[in-house]
Formats: C-alpha cells, structure tokens, sequence
C-alpha cells in the first residue's frame, strides 16, 4: 500500500554509489516511494536492468515512472522530426514497459510561431500515429503523461496538456507547478492559488493518482530559467507547503517527483513536511 501522497528524486539520488535501477532499497529506506527514472538524453537502458528496476521496486515498494527523451516535438514542422519523435516514444513505452513505469513524461513540444490550436491539432495527429504504432508493436501497458511546460514557447500549458489527455486513451497529464508557476509569471503563491489547477483537472479528467513535478524555479519573462532548491524558497517560489496543504484537504492521491538541485534530499524535506502537515 503507498501512501496517499508519496515522494521521490529525478533521477538517482546524489550520494547513492550504485546503478540508478538499482537504487529502489536505498529509496525506500529513505522513505521515497517514488522514483523517476531519467532518460531525458535517450532511452539507453537495457532490458535485464530494466526488469530489476520493476522487480526491486515492487519489493521496495517504490512507484516507478519514467522521464523520456528531451528531443521530442510532436508539432515539429519537418516530418523527420515527428517521425523520430514517435519512435522515442515507442522505445520510452517499451522500456517503461520493462521497469512497471506508470507513466512516461515527455514534454509535447514546440509552438515555432504558429497558432497554439494548429500546433495542438498536429500533435493530436502525431498522437493518433503514435498510438497506432503501440498497436503495431503489441504495446498495451503503458501510460505517456505529457507535461505542464516551463517555457512559453512550448507546446503545454495546462489546458492544452488536459485537452490531449480527454482526447486520448493511455494519456494522463503530468503537473509541474514550477512550470506553471514560471509561464505564468509568479502565479502559485498561497495554498487557494492551486485550486484553479485542481478543479480544472477534476471536471475534465477521470485521476487516480496524479503525478506531479515540483522545484523552486526562478522565472524571465519568456518563463523558466533555473531549478533551486528548497533553502532558497525565501527568493523563489513557489513553496511546496501551499501544494501540500491543498493536496491534504482535497484528498488527492498524488506523486510528487522533486527536480530541485537536491533531487532526494529535498524529496525528503518534502516528505517530512507532509508528515508534519497531515
Ligand atoms: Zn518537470
């Protein structure tokens, strides 16, 4: 049984020695129960160290989700691109299939100076391909999670991210409140800020458990520029006591993945501080 809201790094913990798949123990006896495997610079892990993951992290019980690659763009307007995109998907959904990821985050893409509709309209086409080839391949456990996006130059803002995961089986959205917070120029700033955020996902989209990204961000005007860490919430926000607070009294089910520069020490500072809240 995992708690209602649970925590974990992006990526493997700073001061672990070993292999990042193997890290589910020493995730556990921290108290994370979950973790996000990074394949942000391609998918490069292996079958065999995949199903270590899936089989340490289920005895740990530890919830594993997958970040894809950075280079995806499903509005790219050279259909190379797209097409290589999806097939970055299809090895993300394979290898997620491997390690019991339930989800694969990847950020959507571009808007390149088009309509935000036209490009949602061709990424919704891209989808409809990429889905197809999961059939082709004989994939069918897997769920992608595309992701709030920090940049305003990037396909994703909350409501398009919901629009694709109405539109789409195997689709479930990934919140990341630093994002939100920086595209929006400093919007997240007291507990009641997050509820806009939640009534939304909650009259469009059917959530177990949703899964969320948090850091302290520092913002410019064309969005984010730099991930802090949890000390530095005094200078940046926006501030994971107001995300608990309002996860506590809404009684949502939801992983928090940490991406500030102290991936799990920080997960810790969060869990610790849920522990204290609820
Ligand atoms: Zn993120």
């Amino acid at each position: 049984m995992l708690d209602k809201v649970i925590f974990g790094p992006a990526g493997k913990p700073i001061d672990f020695k070993g292999k990042a798949f193997e890290s589910s123990e020493y995730l556990n006896e921290h108290g994370l129960h979950a973790f996000e495997y990074q394949s942000t610079y391609g998918v490069k892990i292996g079958e065999t160290s995949a199903k270590i993951l899936k089989e340490e992290s289920k005895k740990e019980n530890v919830l594993v989700s997958m970040h894809g690659p950075y280079y995806i763009n499903l509005a790219s307007k050279e259909e190379e691109k797209i097409d290589s995109s999806i097939e970055r998907l299809i090895q993300s959904a394979k290898a997620g299939e491997w390690m019991g990821a339930y989800r694969i985050v990847f950020h959507p893409g571009f808007y390149s100076n088009r309509k935000k509709e036209k490009v949602l309209e061709i990424a919704n086409s891209t989808i409809k391909k990429l889905l197809n080839r999961c059939e082709e391949e004989g994939l069918y456990d897997f769920t992608f999670a595309p992701e709030t996006t920090g940049k305003r130059s990037q396909l994703g803002n909350l409501d398009e991210i919901i629009s694709m995961c109405e539109t789409f089986d195997h689709f479930e959205p990934t919140i990341d409140f630093a994002h939100i917070h920086a595209r929006g120029r400093g919007i997240l700033n007291t507990k009641e800020d997050y509820n806009c955020i939640f009534s939304k996902l909650e009259n469009n989209l059917d959530i177990d458990r949703l899964h969320c990204h948090f850091t302290t961000i520092e913002y410019t005007h064309a969005g984010e520029r730099k991930h802090h860490t949890l000390a530095e919430e005094n200078e940046y926000g926006p501030h994971i006591k107001d995300l608990l607070l309002n996860l506590i009294e809404n009684d949502w089910k939801a992983t928090i993945i940490c991406e500030t520069p102290l991936i799990d020490q920080d997960a810790v500072r969060m869990r610790e501080l849920y522990e204290s809240l609820k």
